[in-house]
């Protein structure tokens, strides 16, 4: 694990739980719950079901649809290598990349906040 320097120091506690949260992307429909965004996804926080346990599967807040970690890392490294190429400069290439990963990404995930 590597640590970054806090960007916002004004909530600690819930920066750290979602820094390294995705959203989930069960669709609604399948939930059986009501769609309230555009792509019909679940949308939820996705965490960690034991922060100290390396091995544990993520899990939604909000629908409580698991993921397996192995699954979330794939999708982290991506957007990690991705972040790595991108010129931090060039305003149009991060806003895509932005673009990229909300949907995947927790607002408040270290990646995206990289790429704010
Ligand atoms: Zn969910």
């Amino acid at each position: 694990m590597i640590s970054f320097p806090h960007p916002n120091p004004e909530d600690p506690t819930e920066l750290e739980t979602y820094l390294d949260a995705f959203r989930c992307q069960r669709r609604r429909a399948a939930a059986g719950e009501e769609e309230d965004d555009d792509q019909g996804k679940c949308g939820g926080a996705v965490v960690s079901t034991d922060a100290l346990d390396f091995e544990a599967d993520f899990r939604c807040g909000r629908c409580g649809h698991r993921t397996p970690r192995a699954v979330l890392e794939k999708v982290e490294d991506q957007i990690g290598e991705s972040l790595e190429e991108a010129d931090k400069n060039d305003r149009e290439a991060m806003e895509l990349l932005l673009e990229v990963a909300s949907p995947l990404l927790h607002s408040s995930n270290y990646l995206i906040l990289q790429v704010k």
